[in-house]
């Protein structure tokens, strides 16, 4: 794989362990590793590619840590509404997922993730109708080069029982514990800087049983570094919904299971109150923090600020592409960054209101370098990993470079990391995944995206039209 030298960049974003930020300097990759990150002249002089990085403000490469691929299928759909109505409106369209589907709505949705600066991605597909497997993900994840967590998600709990999801699209449970454990021991790799790991990921309380969840949290125990992951206090429904059928909120109700510790994060955690916020720090359950799709679906605001402050390891998702509807890290933490300045959260315990009629929030609620924090070195730590999501040596050699030059970063140079998350976001114009680069001047070099991309049209009109 050789050496890489990128010199004369900006670097004022490491997120290494002192924040150490380099106003000119440099990063040198040896195969997949960082060997030395510094000022120029501490620098070698020349490698097997050298890329001049003047004007370029380089980052660690972005970790997403919730999506679903397979909804980049079915964009738009149901454009108005909550969360239960929407599932309800796409589970029928789901149901017609193939495997082919599942391969190239991959490799669509990771090289949108990728262009933007993305080099770490989990997704959760929990739909397996007709032929689908989780080995088509995984092979297209390999094909175009990201670095991947992905998850044998699950639905066991049908309407007939109970469920949301219609009987037709759950699965038998056996069949699920099966499935998860061969794929674990097809593909898990629990070694530092692996490309790919499993998760396992029942898909929320309201499609699936107990049981599921803690079958699952047993068998992915009996593995090193295989994590849990589900949804978890998304929407009031869902609350209502645990509140009616097991007597508990939805936190109390996962850790009744097993489904807090080290090895777990949820997705979503808009309603949770202080002291949920409090058993997920002191057990180091891990947050998918998720904006977008929360301001979509008109689910509510997650109270971050406050789990952060507490030790929460917070991570930014995109969401599946049916209720974002894109899949760019820069406009995720651009997101999280302006939402939590208009949250609910801060009327009462960061900002008097002053007796102002309507007015609310709190401009300092959440900074660009916190919002760039959780895309990076948080979102590795949510995904449990110290190997990735800082600029330092010994990590994985996933990097990014945005070119200041831009016109969306005209005006702001002056602080080329604000820039980054304030400025409307664009693609990344260089990325590196693991020691290769994957994006070069802002073109995907790793697949041709023309056949696929004709692919995805005609199985999206045929999943939406019904064909
Ligand atoms: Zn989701």
């Amino acid at each position: 794989m050789g050496s890489i030298l990128l010199k004369n960049a900006t670097l004022l974003a490491t997120f290494d362990d002192q924040n150490t930020e380099i106003p000119q300097g440099g990063v040198y990759i040896e195969d997949h590793i960082i060997r030395q990150v510094g000022a120029g002249d501490t620098l070698p002089e020349t490698a097997d590619q050298v890329f001049d990085m003047q004007d370029h403000l380089v980052l660690p490469g972005l970790v997403n840590t919730h999506h679903h691929l397979y909804q980049t299928l079915t964009r738009v759909v149901a454009q108005d509404a909550n969360l239960f109505t929407w599932l309800k409106t796409l589970y029928p369209i789901w149901g017609r997922l193939t495997d082919e589907g599942v391969y190239i709505s991959t490799l669509t949705g990771l090289a949108e993730l990728m262009l933007s600066g993305c080099t770490t991605s989990s997704d959760h597909l929990y739909i397996y109708p007709n032929d689908c497997t989780l080995d088509s993900q995984i092979r297209a994840a390999g094909d175009i080069g990201m670095r991947f967590h992905a998850s044998r998600g699950s639905m066991s709990l049908g309407e007939s029982k109970g469920g949301l999801p219609p009987d037709s699209v759950v699965e038998n449970e056996a069949d699920i514990l099966k499935d998860s454990q061969r794929l674990i021991e097809t593909y898990h790799d629990a070694s530092d800087h692996a490309m790919l790991r499993l998760v396992l990921a029942p898909c929320s309380p309201f499609s699936v049983t107990a049981d599921l969840m803690r079958e699952s949290a047993v068998l992915a125990r009996q593995y090193e570094r295989v994590r849990l992951h589900t949804h978890l206090a998304e929407t009031l429904d869902e609350e209502q919904f645990c509140l009616e059928k097991f007597g508990m909120r939805p936190v109390d109700y996962v850790e009744s299971l097993g489904w807090t510790g080290h090895d777990v994060w949820h997705a979503h955690c808009v309603h949770m109150n202080d002291d949920e916020i409090g058993c997920f720090a002191h057990s180091g359950t891990g947050v998918a923090h998720c904006p977008t799709s929360n301001m979509r679906l008109a689910s509510g605001i997650a109270p971050i600020p406050k789990m952060t402050r507490a030790g929460v390891n917070v991570g930014l998702g995109v969401d599946g592409s049916a209720s974002n509807d894109g899949s760019n890290m820069l406009a995720e933490a651009r997101q999280a960054m302006l939402i939590q300045r208009i949250a609910p959260h801060h009327y009462s315990d960061t900002v008097p209101l002053g007796g102002r009629e309507g007015f609310a929030g709190d401009p300092a609620a959440m900074s660009a370098r916190e919002a760039l924090r959780l895309a990076t070195r948080g979102g590795a730590a949510t995904l449990g990993r110290d190997d990735i999501g800082s600029l330092q040596v010994g990590k994985s050699a996933d990097v990014i470079a945005v070119d200041l030059n831009r016109i969306q970063y005209a005006g702001a140079g002056h602080d080329p990391v604000a820039a980054a998350v304030f400025c409307q976001p664009f693609n990344v114009d260089l990325s590196i995944i693991h020691g290769r680069v994957v994006v070069e001047r802002g073109q995907l070099l790793t697949m041709d995206m023309t056949k696929p991309l004709r692919r995805h049209r005609e199985i999206s009109k045929a999943m939406i039209n019904g064909g």
